[in-house]
């Protein structure tokens, strides 16, 4: 598909634009109110905007819209014999707008490369040196463009090839832009006799002396006036001003034009601003280069280099008419008011107001939390930038809004009307950030917030210089400074040859552990289908090695040296934020020590409050303690995985709602334990891209997930003899329908190695079916060895009371707990530890208890018994 194609495509399946209408596409929805108001030229669009420009203003460049579409010119152009430009030319009109006619032989297309890595570039000749853009994934490399090494582009001017020095020395006025681009959009777009001196502080001496020598030739008695329209930003405000000043020094006479006054409160450049003006629909006096916009960036460049605050007012003034009026000058506030003597003179009363200038540049709203801070830009003319939160108390009082800022050594001298007028002029239209309280998955916003970057519908985002994530009319932060993840991406980059590894050093365990991540980073949505996702358990003494594979799979959402916690260990507060203060990501409950309890005199976590997380409920509820005030409860998102040496004990309802595996050294060889030695040396930097590249996927990954899930919890019942209980089969249908997904996630998983895990994951189902609503794992344990005595004892062991059952009633058992463990020592048993079992014996399931007493034995003497029922056919037992 042509690329035309590729972007009408994309626009529609996006938009859903409803008609056709002339050349324009419209009744597309708008992103950010809703309204099917959006439209865009049907022809090479380039801008879509929403209809109601008052009201709601939304627009956005293809460009920005559909990165991938943009990513790799060379690829989708390549240069022929014929056309050995192709790639350079297509990012040229494509991407910058450009009527390639007007540039034609001004620039050829080369390669660049750095490392291993290389791209195709646009390079433009500039004086001596040349100039050159990256085209291709750009991304990759340190810089975007570059001249060339050791190339001395300054004072040489870049002019578009339709013009020649004699043109401009005929010219009213020359715009120097700082960027080639620049230059070509107000020569194409604005008709005016622009040039790009390459960057904003290189003072254009050689290209103004040809001016001069044209002068001369042309017989030019006057100079062109010089207008300085460097790009938004601190920069290009700075070297205006002082170049304006040197041009009046050696006799020009010079300007400056800037798209906003000050060159502040946008990011748009003359380039940008041509797409919108090619793509204008309403009055072409006022398109964004139409001539009444082009007289406005002029006041905007006067205002701009204002020397006083006097002349700034005066300026002011004559174009607004406002009879009071603040603005910034030299970084501090000033308000002008304006009086009128008995005469009828007018006269400019300026007043500084705050020895600083600030600058709203959003409102962060808390609806949980019903609570609302702006964030503030203060600059000052002698002191660094600072960046504040600003309470909406401190913003509607002059007195605290004075406190407020003396904490940044700010004064401000203004009366509560003044700031008042400030604060309304500024709030208007301010963009709303919410405050997220989680790291990971946030489902209004359709994203996953990893700190720098978020993930959303596929694209990755970076976080904004002002620290929050723009998603259109949506815009969201982090509330934490606290960085859980530390995730290096590179989708060029990424490597999975850790799967490998995985699979030599734990087999099928270790694709099983993958798996449970991987859905862990999909929680919510699966929760949101499913109503649940299953917990994972992982058993087995130190050493085991589940601590390596545990950590290792942290490595991969970027988080180091990470097992879990241990919920003995923490307060209740500690254990809710613990499970709240993730959202798609895993949550890990460790054992350590389980028996220091009293010690520590904290209440010991119970297993059977999980129960309230399966379905994400709030973990609110684990501590009995929430303060009494709060008055929401939030949602637990994540996943849950314990891990301990044995087994937990905890109410059927609990059990069944486990997947459980036991790590060991079964697998255990040289060659089991290099591989565990290469996972945990792994570098996490060369990893933890994975969580990205795995919720990038998220449109593949749970189509295909719930639909094996489907297959998974038909099939599993039928395939596995003996398997009946739905909450096992439906939890492992989820990890079944998670491990066959992991190869469309990680190639080089072979169907060997998913087809062992499957059926490890269906014995894992039957097992955890026959195990919940049996006995603690001790005391099953415990009937097990008793069951094995009595087996190897003699037919008429009983009758003679030498059996290791003491009562006579075949109903019942009798058991002296000490006979007990000395048989189990002699039979080369290794008995549970006696005072753990004797407490956890009274709750025996199997085998019912009844008391212990005194029991007459078959031999007619008194022993001192535990007895409990003795079923002829006694349930199963784990
Ligand atoms: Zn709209």
């Amino acid at each position: 598909m042509s690329l035309e194609a590729d972007i009408l495509k994309s626009l529609n399946d996006r938009f859903r634009f409803k008609k056709t209408k002339g050349d324009w596409l419209q009744e597309g929805i708008c992103p950010d109110c809703k309204k099917p108001e959006l439209f865009c030229s049907a022809k090479d669009p380039k801008i879509v905007r929403c209809g109601r420009q008052e009201r709601c203003g939304w627009e956005d460049s293809v460009r920005n819209l559909f990165p991938d579409l943009f990513e790799n010119w060379s690829k989708r152009f390549p240069a022929t014999d014929a056309n050995p430009n192709a790639a350079a030319d297509a990012y040229l009109s494509h991407e910058r707008g450009f009527d390639l006619q007007h540039l034609r032989g001004a620039y050829t297309q080369e390669t660049y490369a750095e490392g291993n890595q290389s791209a195709a570039t646009v390079r433009f000749p500039i004086g001596p040196t040349y100039w050159e853009r990256i085209i291709d994934r750009p991304g990759r490399f340190g810089k975007k463009a570059h001249f060339q090494r050791g190339g001395k582009p300054g004072g040489h001017c870049w002019m578009p090839p339709r013009r020649s020095i004699e043109d401009y020395a005929q010219a009213d006025s020359i715009w120097i832009c700082e960027g080639i681009f620049n230059a070509i959009a107000l020569d194409q777009g604005a008709g005016l006799l622009a040039v790009s001196a390459m960057s904003c502080n290189y003072w254009p001496e050689h290209f103004l002396d040809q001016v001069k020598e044209a002068l001369r030739t042309l017989k030019r008695a006057t100079r062109p006036e010089l207008v300085f329209a460097f790009d938004p930003g601190g920069a290009g405000v700075k070297w205006a001003r002082k170049f304006v000043d040197r041009a009046h020094v050696e006799g020009w006479q010079a300007t400056a034009a800037q798209v906003r006054p000050d060159g502040e409160g946008t990011t748009l450049d003359w380039n940008d601003l041509l797409l919108r003006h090619q793509q204008w629909k309403d009055d072409p006096e006022f398109a964004p280069l139409g001539p009444a916009k082009i007289e406005e960036y002029l006041w905007n460049g006067a205002v701009t280099i204002a020397k006083t605050p006097r002349e700034k007012a005066k300026l002011i003034y004559e174009r607004t008419k406002l009879a009071s009026f603040d603005f910034r000058h030299g970084n501090r506030l000033w308000w002008c008011r304006v009086t009128y003597d008995e005469d009828q003179t007018r006269n400019l009363l300026v007043d500084e107001i705050a020895n600083c200038a600030f600058r709203m540049l959003y409102r962060e709203r808390d609806e949980v939390a019903d609570e609302t801070n702006y964030f503030l830009q203060v600059d000052f003319p002698d002191q660094p930038t600072v960046k504040a939160r600003f309470t909406a108390a401190a913003c509607s009082n002059s007195a605290e809004f004075k406190k407020r800022m003396m904490a940044f050594a700010g004064m401000w001298s203004g009366t509560g009307d003044q700031l008042d007028r400030l604060i309304r002029n500024q709030t208007r239209k301010l963009k709303v950030v919410e405050p997220i309280p989680f790291t990971g998955y946030s489902a209004p916003h359709r994203a996953w917030l990893f700190g720098d970057f978020a993930v959303r519908e596929g694209r990755v985002e970076r976080i904004n210089t002002e620290n929050y994530f723009d998603f259109g009319k949506q815009a969201v932060k982090l509330r934490s400074p606290e960085k859980l993840l530390d995730i290096h991406y590179d989708a060029d980059q990424i490597k999975f040859d850790w799967v490998d590894d995985i699979w030599t050093a734990f087999g099928p365990k270790g694709l099983i552990t993958l798996s449970f991540f991987v859905m862990s980073f999909f929680a919510v949505q699966i929760r949101e289908r499913n109503k649940s996702l299953g917990f994972l358990e992982l058993t087995g003494p130190p050493g085991s090695g589940k601590s390596t594979l545990i950590e290792f799979c942290w490595k991969l959402a970027g988080r180091a040296g990470y097992e879990g916690f241990d919920p003995n260990k923490g307060t209740t507060a500690f254990i809710a934020r613990s499970f709240l203060k993730v959202s798609n990501l895993p949550v890990g409950l460790m054992e350590s020590g389980r028996d220091e309890e009293k010690r520590s005199g904290n209440r010991q976590f119970d297993p059977n409050e999980l129960l309230i997380l399966y379905g994400g409920r709030s973990p609110r509820g684990l501590g009995q303690k929430s303060g009494g005030y709060e008055t929401t409860e939030p949602p637990f998102l994540g996943s849950i995985y314990l891990m301990q040496n044995e087994r937990i004990d905890a109410h059927p309802a609990v059990l069944e709602r486990l997947m459980s595996m036991a790590i060991d050294k079964s697998r255990w060889s040289e060659t089991t334990r290099d591989a565990a030695i290469r996972l945990e040396q792994w570098p996490i930097e060369d990893v933890s891209g994975t969580i990205v590249h795995v919720v990038r996927s998220e449109a593949k990954f749970l189509p295909f997930f719930f639909d094996r899930f489907t297959h998974h919890d038909r099939e599993m019942p039928k395939r596995v003899p003996g398997l009946v209980n739905s909450r096992p089969i439906k939890t492992h249908s989820q990890l079944a329908a998670a491990v066959e997904a992991l190869p469309r996630l990680f190639p080089t998983i072979r169907p060997e190695w998913t087809a062992e895990t499957l059926q490890m994951v269906d014995a894992m189902a039957l097992d955890r079916q026959n195990s919940c609503g049996g006995d603690h794992p001790l005391v099953s344990r415990f009937w097990e060895q008793v069951d094995y005595l009595l087996d190897r004892e003699r037919t008429d062991d009983h009758a003679s009371g030498k059996s290791l059952n003491q009562h006579r009633d075949p109903n019942l058992i009798a058991i002296r707990l000490v006979d007990y463990e000395a048989r189990c020592r002699n039979a080369g048993l290794q008995p549970p530890e006696m005072d753990k079992l004797r407490k956890l014996l009274r709750g025996s399931k199997s085998r019912k208890f009844v008391a212990t007493k005194p029991v007459n034995n078959p031999v007619e003497h008194v022993v001192h018994c535990w007895v409990f029922d003795n079923p002829q056919k006694p349930e199963n037992i784990l």
